[in-house]
């Protein structure tokens, strides 16, 4: 059975639908990217796979007893309310102080359970994050955007643990990428998003040379991979009007 699947999803907000007919599952240690332009639907589909929002028609439907990780795409810290690391940590479930300090080691931030959170770094501050999710013990983790405001190579450097936390663990990673070039070579597949699933395959490993590398950050391990793919169909109506040019700039072939 799939950890979660969705059949023939269509979610309204008002009167107009932001997503049209998703079928979507997702297995058993399996990486999945999402990719979409802005207002495309992805944070939307994020929510109704986790329950949160009710679709208008089709259904969504999670394995029995599956334990999830979600790290949303804005999570506005109250300035106002200082909360420690430790603290933001045992939200909503008291957690151990040793299972705490486990997973901020894991994620490369150990040592900052006393930092006040509006006092971490970018980078500090997303892999707290994904230390809290992982606390759940996921069978999926489900992040929404999670590089956003890192650098280049802060970015690689997320993707490189997800992946590593996903070798470890055999949890299923299914992330929305707002880099729009740039996914994990990772991932077992990628999503176009565009109010409906415009097209889905598997991400094609483009480049090999050193200074590409270099550029990212990723070492002599891993690649980098950019997602190549060409569309099938027309798109109908009120999909039309969405910025689609990066799903038709193929840097597979630079
Ligand atoms: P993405 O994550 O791809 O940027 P979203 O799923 O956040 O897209 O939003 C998809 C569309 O739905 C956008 O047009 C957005 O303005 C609209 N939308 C999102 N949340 C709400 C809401 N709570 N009420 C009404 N419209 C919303
Ligand atoms: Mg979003």
């Amino acid at each position: 059975m799939s950890l979660i699947s969705a059949k023939d999803v269509t979610v309204c907000y008002d009167a107009a639908p932001v997503l049209s007919h998703v079928n979507f599952s997702i297995e058993s240690g399996e990486i999945v990217t999402i990719v979409g332009p802005n207002g495309s639907g992805k944070s939307t589909l994020l929510r109704t796979l986790l329950g949160v929002l009710t679709p208008s028609k089709g259904t969504v439907t999670p394995k029995p007893g599956l334990s999830v990780g979600y790290v949303p795409q804005r999570l506005s810290v109250d300035t106002s309310m200082p909360i420690t690391v430790s603290r933001f940590l045992s939200l909503p479930h008291r957690k151990f102080v040793a299972d705490q300090s486990h997973a901020l080691e894991r994620v490369g931030v150990q040592g900052l359970e006393t930092r006040q959170m509006v006092d971490l770094s970018g980078g500090q501050f997303q892999r707290v994050l994904l230390a809290r999710a992982l606390l759940a013990k996921p069978d999926i983790l489900i992040l929404d955007e999670p590089t956003q405001g890192l650098d280049q190579p802060g970015v690689a450097a997320f993707y490189r643990l997800i992946e590593d936390v996903r070798n470890e663990t055999g949890c299923a990673v299914l992330l929305v990428s707002h880099d729009l070039h740039v996914v994990m070579s990772a991932s077992d597949r990628v999503i176009c998003l565009n109010g409906h699933i415009c097209c889905e395959g598997a991400p094609t490993v483009v480049s090999e040379t050193p200074e590409y590398r270099a550029l990212f950050g990723l070492g002599t391990q891993g690649a980098l991979a950019l997602y190549q793919h060409a569309h099938d169909h027309v798109h109908d109506g009120d999909c039309d009007h969405h910025d689609h040019a990066h799903a038709h700039e193929d840097h597979a072939n630079a």
